[in-house]
């Protein structure tokens, strides 16, 4: 339950507050605002202009607090980017959400972490010192509540000289992925395969040069990944097919 909120003006004003026991940054608020028997603090990050998405160069710079839907809507976004956001989140959702508490709080079947990990975002934070720190979203995800300990996420970057993909089976349309897949491909022929639908994080299934060994790729990484939505085979099966569809 939040018994105290903060707004401050500035970066360094924010990161002095986080460093308070049980202080913590407030995206959309989403998951701080559930009912919850410990109390804490919040600080808005809503007045540090975390909230642009700019084109620089080949990237991408998305704010940390810009929401699902302002991505969504932005004409820069990639087409696979646009499509897992729809399959992320509804629209009352989607015009909360941050993409910082997105990811911070997603696990291996967020439509959103998994295209990220495709794209091999950047993140960016600023930690206690006020100093910027970046790191490979494939680092960030299985240490993401280390990492971000007294320390803000501010950008999160990606590549726009790629083709992406991002293609999912689930028992409806809008439900969470049994299995999903994103392909992402450089010009230089660098080929990433990313799969989600179980476990704490989106797993790398491939990342080379050229599409060879796809298949391999995809049925290795589903190896093990029997849980109660589906089983292990069932997984492989539909991982390769997915890769396959990405692909084309
Ligand atoms: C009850 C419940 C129902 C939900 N329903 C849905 C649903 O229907 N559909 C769906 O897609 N998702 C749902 N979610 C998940 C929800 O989408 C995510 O919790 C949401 O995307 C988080 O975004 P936020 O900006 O609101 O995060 P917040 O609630 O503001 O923050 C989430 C976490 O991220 C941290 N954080 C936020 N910003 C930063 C930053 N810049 N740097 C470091 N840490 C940061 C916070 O401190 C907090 O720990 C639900 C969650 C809950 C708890």
């Amino acid at each position: 339950m939040i018994t105290q909120y903060y707004r401050p003006k500035n970066l360094t004003e924010a990161l002095t507050l986080i460093a308070q026991p049980k202080t913590y940054p407030l995206g959309g608020g989403i998951l701080l605002n559930q009912f919850s028997n410990e109390e804490y603090a919040v600080v808005d990050l809503q007045t540090l202009a975390l909230n642009t998405i700019e084109k620089k160069g080949n990237l991408l710079e998305i704010g940390a607090t810009v929401t699902l839907q302002d991505l969504l809507d932005n004409a820069e976004t990639p087409d696979a980017l646009k499509k897992a956001i729809k399959h992320e989140a509804s629209l009352n959702t989607r015009n909360v959400a941050t993409v910082a508490g997105t990811l911070v709080t997603s696990d291996g079947r967020s439509p959103f972490a998994v295209i990220m990990m495709g794209l091999d975002a950047k993140i960016t934070l600023r930690n206690s010192n006020n100093e910027e720190e970046n790191i490979q979203i494939g680092d960030f995800l299985p240490l993401r509540e280390e990492i971000t300990e007294n320390k803000l996420i501010t950008q999160i970057s990606i590549p726009t000289n790629v083709e992406s993909a991002y293609e999912y089976v689930a028992r409806t349309p809008a439900d969470k992925a049994i299995v999903s897949a994103t392909l992402t491909q450089w010009a230089s022929g660098r080929t990433r395969l990313v799969l989600g639908g179980w476990g704490k994080s989106p797993s790398l299934a491939m990342d080379g040069k050229g599409a060879e060994g796809l298949e391999a790729a995809a049925k290795n990484a589903t190896h093990d990944t029997a849980d109660q939505w589906a089983s292990a085979e069932y997984r492989q099966d539909v991982a390769v097919t997915l890769a396959k569809r990405c692909l084309k």
